[in-house]
């Protein structure tokens, strides 16, 4: 991963660089941002970028072989922390499939989310946390020299998910840092980290994407229309993945998946709503984002639909959609809806269970609909 390669945060990667040249840079760095957005990327781009034999005023080479390791996630001076739960009794053969899953993860989708690791890993029944042990390992590798002589990078993904053993006994190798030691942790819910660990760190702000970054690199890299780009901007609460989801998937499909999904809810076919839930469980993270945001944004237009018809964003058979279910409840029973379902993807984008979050909304819904039916 490169500077280059991430969407806009031009002053922000310029910070990065001159830091660096300026050999004016803090040992340990908080990186904090919203899930989707910029923050690992960043945080790899920039220890590619410290790492790279041959860096440029503004980037990294791409080509060096430290660039090389670092595109794979392998360089031996880099190493990743993050959340798990325990997979395998064997200690060793835990690790290396965790780091492997890793791997894959972020090679595949940089702009992963906790939630898809959990998913990638199956352990969505656990608890996934950044435990003693682990931090045990964080300390352990802060006492060993680099392999190459030079920076040692320790890239923390989630700090947030540290418990409280693991925060305490990694204070001690943040306060001191030996020589050549970089600590990025890269944080989502900035407001759950212990102060006691926020106070040893510079804190880096990553903001969103805006709609012309996010546009930009879709059009770009996904050969999307203005317009296409800037409707999946829109469902996407500026997360790249989702924005790039949303481009994939298409809205027809979404509107299929909230009619027949809505459908269900008002015959309160609970087995077919279960195999609805069961199917949304396989979707990855981001799309289920998505459908809940879509379905969140149908039914902001079907209360529209109750007074403000001319409001409505949608059109087609869209439109006759909402116009038909704004009909069948009433405003009370949409506005609950509504809430319901923010709710839920609240929890969703917080790694609930989808299978049992989505299902749980499905039978609320059910009720609520039986009751305030038109
Ligand atoms: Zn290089």
């Amino acid at each position: 991963m490169r500077f280059e390669e991430i969407p806009g945060l031009i002053a922000l990667k310029e910070t990065l660089v001159l830091s660096n040249q300026r050999n004016h840079f803090a040992h340990a760095q908080l990186f904090s941002g919203q899930e989707g957005g910029a923050a690992l990327p960043l945080a790899i781009a920039y220890a590619t970028y410290l790492l790279c034999e041959d860096k440029t005023f503004a980037d990294a080479c791409g080509s060096c072989s430290a660039c090389q390791k670092m595109a794979k996630h392998i360089h031996p001076d880099v190493h990743y922390f993050f959340p798990s739960a325990k997979l395998e009794k064997e200690e060793g053969m835990q690790q290396s499939r965790l780091n492997e899953v890793w791997r894959e993860l972020i090679i595949e989708q940089p702009y992963a989310a906790l939630g898809d690791l959990i998913s990638a890993l199956d352990t969505e029944n656990k608890q996934n946390l950044i435990s003693k042990a682990d931090a045990k390992k964080i300390v352990q590798e802060v006492s060993m020299k680099s392999f190459e002589g030079g920076l040692k990078i320790l890239i923390i993904w989630y700090p947030e998910k540290m418990n409280g053993a693991a925060a305490n006994a990694i204070l001690k190798v943040l306060e001191e840092p030996p020589a050549n030691t970089l600590y990025l942790m890269v944080t989502y819910h900035y407001e759950d980290l212990l102060p006691t660990i926020i106070s040893r760190l510079q804190l880096i702000v990553i903001p969103s994407f805006s709609e012309d970054e996010l546009k930009g690199y879709l059009v770009k890299n996904h050969g999307a229309t203005a317009e296409d780009a800037i409707k999946a901007y829109r469902f996407s609460n500026g997360s790249l993945p989702n924005a790039v989801a949303d481009m994939r998937e298409g809205n027809e499909d979404e509107l299929n998946w909230f009619v027949d999904w809505m459908r269900n809810c008002i015959s309160a076919k609970y087995d077919l709503l279960s195999q609805i839930s069961e199917q949304f469980k396989k979707i990855p993270r981001s799309k289920q984002h998505i459908k809940m945001r879509w379905s969140l944004e149908m039914i902001r237009n079907a209360i529209l639909a109750k007074g403000a018809e001319d409001l409505i964003s949608s059109q087609g058979s869209e439109r006759a959609f909402i116009l038909k279910f704004s009909r069948a409840i009433n405003l009370k029973g949409l506005e609950l809806i509504y809430e319901d379902l923010s709710e839920t993807l609240y929890y969703l984008e917080r790694h609930a269970h989808s299978q049992m979050a989505q299902l749980a909304l499905s039978i609320r819904l059910s009720q609520i609909i039986r009751i305030h039916r038109e």
